[in-house]
């Protein structure tokens, strides 16, 4: 594994930079740091050097930005505007699968034009997370130089702005979406077919995030299926999608592994996948951001060995 930086890998991370109120059987928070911007950074910053393209108002903690500049992540694109950050508040059912939304305020980000700076303009690796299309779109329009691009998108966006994304996502390697999601947008309940007829839209590589289930692994004409880590103990699953974007770029990325050349290796999008489950289940062994405050790169590399142990055959 390689283990030195250079400016070929890095990563730009465009998305939410939030604070959440979240309530799970293990406990409540009514004010966190979060945001998908956030956590796909946070978990991405183990493997590559990581810069984001956010925005954030004036009542943004400084513990908040010194945990993201902890992880050595660059804050050149953290706009700062006159108003409140973006918040986000969720419940989760007991089981912890079901998630209801009890409010949204989009604050600073209803005005939000992201500004890629000049200095992240010819960074190869872009990620861009659960944000309205066209602005994802306008990231990847400033990134002239990126080898390999892909992001995250949810159901509101599939339903209320679907030509805007269909649009939007001709012009990414990846998707990473759950499997509700990919049956929303291919309108096929099968995933298999589901999985081809997203395919045919652009990206050609899909990932399908099952939850505590594991993920799926698609492209034209062949599949990898993981299951979930088992956790002993699951305290917030919030975040966990975006984690698992995090580490499935990081690892790409930290590799060099892009798509100029026409193809990618699939063997490394497989490990990209367990790496992007690894990083999933991390997060959701305690709230919001808390367990990456003391998560090392050792753990993280004896996880992905632990699931080689238990999915080989
Ligand atoms: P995940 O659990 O991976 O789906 O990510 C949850 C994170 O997404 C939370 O930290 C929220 O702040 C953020 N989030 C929730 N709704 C939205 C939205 N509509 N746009 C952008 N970010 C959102």
């Amino acid at each position: 594994m390689r283990t030195k930086y250079n400016g070929l890998m890095s990563l730009v991370i465009a998305g939410s930079v939030a604070y959440d109120g979240v309530e799970t059987p293990h406990g409540k928070v009514e004010r966190m740091l979060g945001g998908a911007c956030t956590y796909i950074a946070l978990a991405a910053s183990y493997f590559t050097p990581t810069s984001i393209v956010a925005i954030v108002g004036d009542d943004f903690d400084q513990e908040d930005v010194d945990l993201l500049a902890g992880r050595n992540i660059n804050l050149d694109g953290l706009e700062r505007a006159p108003g409140k950050t973006f918040f986000w508040e969720g419940v989760y059912s007991a089981d912890m699968n079901d998630r209801t939304t009890l409010r949204t305020d989009l604050n600073v980000f209803a005005d939000f034009n992201p500004k890629v700076p000049e200095s992240y303009r010819d960074h190869p690796y872009l990620l861009l997370g659960n944000i309205q299309p066209a602005l994802q779109r306008s990231v990847r329009a400033q990134m002239k130089s990126a080898r390999l691009v892909g992001g995250d998108t949810m159901n509101y966006w599939i339903n209320d702005f679907r030509a805007e994304l269909l649009e939007t996502l001709k012009e990414w390697d990846f998707l990473l979406i759950n499997d509700s999601e990919a049956r929303l947008l291919s309108g096929e309940s099968n995933l298999r077919l589901a999985a081809r007829k997203i395919v045919a839209m652009g990206p050609h590589t899909l990932v399908v995030k099952r939850g505590e289930h594991g993920a799926l692994l698609f492209q034209k004409d062949r599949f990898f299926a993981v299951p979930g880590f088992l956790l002993d103990q699951v305290f917030d699953p919030t975040g966990a999608g975006d984690c698992f974007a995090g580490g499935f770029i990081g690892y790409l990325a930290q590799q060099g592994i892009d798509a100029a050349s026409g193809s990618i290796d699939h063997n490394a999008l497989r490990r990209a996948v367990i790496y992007g489950s690894v990083m999933g289940s991390f997060c959701c062994e305690n709230f919001g951001v808390e367990r990456f405050r003391t998560l090392t790169r050792g753990e993280i590399d004896s996880r992905f060995q632990e699931f080689k142990g238990f999915t080989e055959f």
